[in-house]
């Protein structure tokens, strides 16, 4: 069985500082009531949602906190984040297929295309090294970062910090102008609405 899922992934923000973002978003939201302090069990933990308001308006049920090579550990009665577990920073659909946009001359790639080496590569350095990770465009040449290759339809972001949210696709985190959208976004952390929104499932 799958989840809706709607991702807000901040691409922006360095490796290092992931961590420090992914828990001081638990701490308000744990600390007012939003989400449970304590996180689920499983391979990728996540927040019961506990304020009634927010399941009803929104469907979001459960909330993942991510960040790079880190993952959350029960510490009392409470999550610590701690080194470790297997966040890579890469988010797209459930079945990996996905087709971005070369920020240069807009031609779409996707993995598997004719050209999509680059693609591959960049990729599998993102998680180790995102500074280097750079895609050549097969169709105009520009070599850009990877983070600033966008999704048309929001299938694929890089990030090293991420908020998952479960039970629904908010298809109005993608409608400029949606007020309701823009107040949820940063009750989130998202001041300025520009983390980047992906459609998956979990
Ligand atoms: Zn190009």
């Amino acid at each position: 069985m799958s989840t809706p899922t709607t991702l807000l992934v901040d691409t922006e923000l360095e490796r290092d500082d992931a961590a420090a973002a992914a828990t001081a978003l638990y701490l308000k939201l744990a600390g007012d009531g939003t989400i449970s302090p304590l996180p689920s069990a499983g391979l990728e933990p996540v927040f019961d949602v506990l304020d009634p308001r927010l399941i009803e308006e929104t469907g979001i049920t459960a909330i993942g906190l991510h960040a790079s090579g880190h993952r959350w550990r029960l510490e009392g009665q409470a999550a610590e984040m701690i080194d470790g577990g297997r966040e890579n920073g890469i988010f797209c659909r459930y079945d990996g297929s996905f087709t971005i946009r070369c920020p240069e001359c807009l031609a779409p790639l996707s993995p598997g295309d004719e050209g999509s080496d680059a693609l591959e590569e960049a990729l599998s350095l993102w998680a180790d090294a995102s500074d280097s990770a750079f895609v050549a465009c097969p169709n105009c040449a520009a070599w850009t970062p990877l983070t600033t290759w966008r999704s048309p339809e929001h299938d694929f972001a890089v990030g090293h910090f991420a908020i998952s949210l479960h039970g629904v696709h908010l298809r109005a985190f993608t409608d400029p102008g949606n007020h309701a959208a823009m107040a949820l976004r940063q009750r989130l952390g998202d001041l300025a609405s520009d983390f980047t929104v992906v459609y998956s499932s979990t």
